[in-house]
């Protein structure tokens, strides 16, 4: 199976979640069912100067927004998401969060080591520092600082999406337990002069990302989303404030509030959407707005499309979210190129002529005027598989999928030599949802030593591959 960075490429943390992946552990952790939390992120990526051990007091933000006041953790402003010479993406959440490879790849590095001397900001190591760094195989690194043994890979190991790369700590140079992510292009090496650090959520400033100035590698928003992008989809993101309110309203029956601000200065909580197009064309961006009369009525939607030679166009579209009767509105029509290079930044900070008291953070849809009502239909995937549960097991694992086509599935489980040790085939499997259990023994009947195990999941045009580990 081929797998590729962009469209594997989804950052899912799991909350309380034990995975054991590797004999032996350090720590046995009580396994709980699994629950999908997104952390808002906090601490950007340092446009201006991506290196922790050289600071200039500038800072500069993916969105072009640049700081030059209390820019070393911790004096910046609550939410204002600076930190001078930052090479990732900070995610403050509870400690021991099971950590979960974004996408398939090499373990380069798994170890404790010394952290960087001195730490950012003047702060005392907390101990050796936790870093896991894993090689993609398509130019790309993704780094994990500050994680908490026992660290669940080994050099060497590959991992595929999904899988437990260990818990967040505060181990090295963290005041507390968060998890600093970082991608790297070309090169791992961290070079304290000249950083490979890039930033996967993209550069939206006007002027060119002053990072591909430095190496000639341009930050590019890695997580392959949709044409409709929600709260907590891949093309999603929310940053760090400290006064986000979570609804049961909008689209899907959830959607975000924050108090709106009349000051750039007070500006603390902002999201950005980034669909992926398939084709270049014109399209409708609509905005799906909740019903709720205290809604902002000057919120200001910016629209950024990134041109060929890395600079960005914006534009502003002020939005009256007070008129939201729970649907989709067009709030501009745009030509809009190919692929991620699109994005909606929406901020707390609404025009002086505003009223209502919040600002509202929902769906956002990008409809091709070009196509026809036809084509517009989604195309059902003929599948979804859900995780295999519980992983570990014994004796017996099982996993729903759905089936959107009638169709025919094979299903094989090989060991870790690669060796096939059981296989099904299941003719003509009706539309719907479906279980699959699975019962640790080969196709003989024979018992199986504990270990790591592969099932493939097989269709005419859909092959889908999942670790499970064996513990007896
Ligand atoms: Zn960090």
């Amino acid at each position: 199976m081929k797998i590729s960075f962009y469209n594997l490429c989804s950052l899912l943390f799991f909350f309380e979640v034990v995975v054991y992946a590797q004999d032996p552990f350090l720590e046995i952790r009580p396994f709980a069912q699994p629950s999908f939390e997104q952390f808002s992120s906090r601490n950007h990526v340092d446009h201006h100067y991506p290196s922790s051990n050289i600071q200039d007091g500038f800072f500069l933000r993916f969105d072009g927004k640049e700081f030059d006041n209390d820019v070393i953790f911790p004096d910046c402003l609550s939410g204002s998401s600076c930190y001078d010479g930052h090479a990732g993406t900070d995610y403050y959440m509870p400690l021991n969060t099971p950590i979960l490879a974004p996408a398939g790849g090499y373990v380069l590095w798994a170890a404790f080591s010394p952290p960087a001397d001195p730490c950012p900001g003047g702060i005392e190591p907390n101990g050796d520092q936790g870093t896991i760094i894993v090689a993609h195989g398509n130019g790309y690194f993704s780094c994990y600082l500050h994680m908490n043994p026992p660290l669940n890979v080994s050099v060497g190991e590959t991992v595929i999406t999904g899988d437990t790369l260990g818990f967040n700590g505060n181990s090295g140079c963290a005041l507390n337990a968060h998890l600093h992510f970082e991608v790297r292009k070309e090169n791992w090496y961290f070079d304290t002069n000249e950083p490979w650090a890039i930033n996967p959520f993209g550069w939206w400033g006007e002027t060119t990302d002053p990072i591909e100035q430095v190496r000639g590698n341009r930050s590019e928003w890695l997580w392959v989303s949709n044409e409709l992008v929600d709260d907590g989809d891949n093309g999603f993101q929310r940053y760090y404030g400290p006064d986000w309110t979570y609804l049961n309203t909008g689209y899907q029956d959830d959607s975000w509030r924050v108090p709106a601000v009349y000051s750039v200065d007070n500006s603390r909580h902002y999201a950005i959407w980034v669909p992926t197009l398939d084709v270049e064309g014109e399209y409708d961006i609509q905005v799906f707005l909740p019903e709720n009369p205290n809604a902002a009525t000057s919120a200001k939607y910016e629209i950024i499309v990134q041109n060929e030679d890395g600079t960005n166009s914006k534009s502003i579209i002020i939005v009256d979210q007070s008129l939201g009767l729970g649907s989709f509105s067009t709030i501009t029509t745009l030509n809009l190129p190919k692929g991620s290079k699109s994005s909606v930044i929406l901020r707390d900070h609404v025009s002086t002529t505003s009223v209502g008291e919040y600002v509202l953070f929902d769906a956002i849809k990008f409809v091709n005027t070009n196509l026809d009502i036809a084509k517009e239909k989604p195309i059902p995937k003929s599948f979804k598989i859900f995780k295999p549960f519980p992983n570990p097991f014994n004796p017996s694992i099982s996993f729903h999928y759905e089936i959107f086509i009638s169709s025919d599935i094979k299903i094989d489980i090989y060991n870790i030599s690669g060796e096939k040790i059981d296989s099904y085939y299941l003719q003509k499997i009706h539309p719907g949802l479906h279980k699959f259990n699975w019962i640790a023994q080969s196709a003989s009947g024979n018992s199986i030593p504990s270990g790591i195990y592969f099932f493939t999941f097989e269709s005419s045009d859909y092959v889908h591959s999942e670790k499970l580990i064996f513990i007896k």
